[in-house]
């Protein structure tokens, strides 16, 4: 067997230090594709599973916002070759029998597998992905300016989409990270007036300087808009903040819809009789549909729509994720291979 050396950042155990390791790769099975990664965002959700109890499979390399060229196909795939660029989102497989498959709505299946969580990740120099859960990215963008696109970009499209805006219609966005900052330009983009929340200041600016229409402090954020625009037809919570659902929950105007997509392991409470009296919809997002990340892909090669990125080197993954718990983090990190 020709062996393929990799390294890449590896949480070794649940709730266990993240470190770059050297790993060696088998040649890609039947269905399977290796690739050679150019860049993989770093994402909140990775910090998610490293804080998980119990993981599914140990040791686990992270990432799941990668961009890689295909090296080497194995039996059986069709559709990609050597030379091919391709992506991975945090979907991998799907069953593609159950109602949701059939549905178009795969990121709902029950049987569907995930990269940097049940199944190997894009944190890694090489790696050894289905082919079916590959996705094309367009040869115009950057390989470090498409990764945050995978997670970051579709999982805000998919919430945008969900909260079923027209133009001209105000969306709170709480939360100014990676999913944050291009949900900002995608509101824009839409015709949609967009207010930004966070507790950082300088996130604040940063969301200023983005365009945002109001950008104020998360812990006064529902009065403030409440007060400023009588309520906002949807808030997006894009932070992993029970506090921050409850503000966003008070910025809503009546009939407003509340989007939850930010993922703690925590509960979240929120009062009833609001929810009722002021026909409240509250809906959780993840991810987003093929046509969304396509839509991704579309503002993005139009220059509607631009990653602010940190770019970082593979072994400065375990301060990233830090930096990235602590949020320092401007925009989206990503490590460039
Ligand atoms: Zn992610
Ligand atoms: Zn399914």
């Amino acid at each position: 067997m020709n062996a393929t050396k990799t390294l890449a950042a590896v949480l070794g155990q649940a709730r266990g230090a993240v470190t770059v390791e050297p790993l060696y790769l088998g040649e890609p099975g039947p269905g399977e594709v290796l690739l050679r990664m150019e860049a993989c965002g770093v994402c909140h959700s990775d910090l998610f599973v490293a804080g998980l109890e119990k993981l599914p499979v140990s040791p686990l390399t992270l990432g799941h916002e990668g961009i890689g060229i295909v090296q080497a196909v194995g039996a059986g795939v069709a559709g990609w070759a050597s030379g091919d660029r391709a992506g991975m989102t945090f979907l991998g497989t799907t069953c593609g029998a159950c109602e949701w498959c059939a549905a178009g709505r795969e990121r709902f299946c029950p049987k569907q597998t995930n990269f940097g969580y049940t199944l190997q990740g894009a944190l890694s120099e090489f790696a050894i992905v289905p082919a079916a859960a590959l996705v094309r990215v367009p040869a115009a963008l950057a390989a470090v300016a498409a990764a945050p696109l995978c997670c970051a970009g579709w999982t805000a499209r998919g919430a945008l989409r969900e909260a079923a805006l027209a133009r001209g219609d105000s969306v709170a966005l709480f939360g100014f990270g990676g999913l944050g900052h291009l949900a900002l330009q995608m509101a824009r983009h839409q015709g949609l007036r967009a207010l930004v929340a966070d507790v950082s200041d300088e996130k604040l600016e940063q969301a200023r300087a983005g365009g945002a229409d109001l950008a104020v402090r998360a812990e006064e954020a529902g009065k403030k808009l409440q007060k400023e625009f009588g309520g906002v037809h949807a808030a997006i919570v894009l932070t992993p903040s029970p506090a921050a659902i409850q503000q966003a929950f008070r910025a809503l105007r009546r009939n407003g819809t509340l989007v939850l997509v930010g993922l703690a392991t925590s509960v979240y409470e929120l009062p009833l009789v609001d929810t009722v009296l002021k026909g409240v919809t509250v809906r959780g997002s993840y991810l987003g549909s093929r046509q969304d990340l396509a839509d991704v892909f579309d503002m993005a090669c139009g220059g509607a729509l631009r990653a602010h990125v940190e770019k970082y080197g593979l072994a400065d993954a375990p301060a990233v994720l830090e930096r990235l718990r602590r949020g320092e983090i401007a925009g989206r990190a990503v490590i460039s291979f």
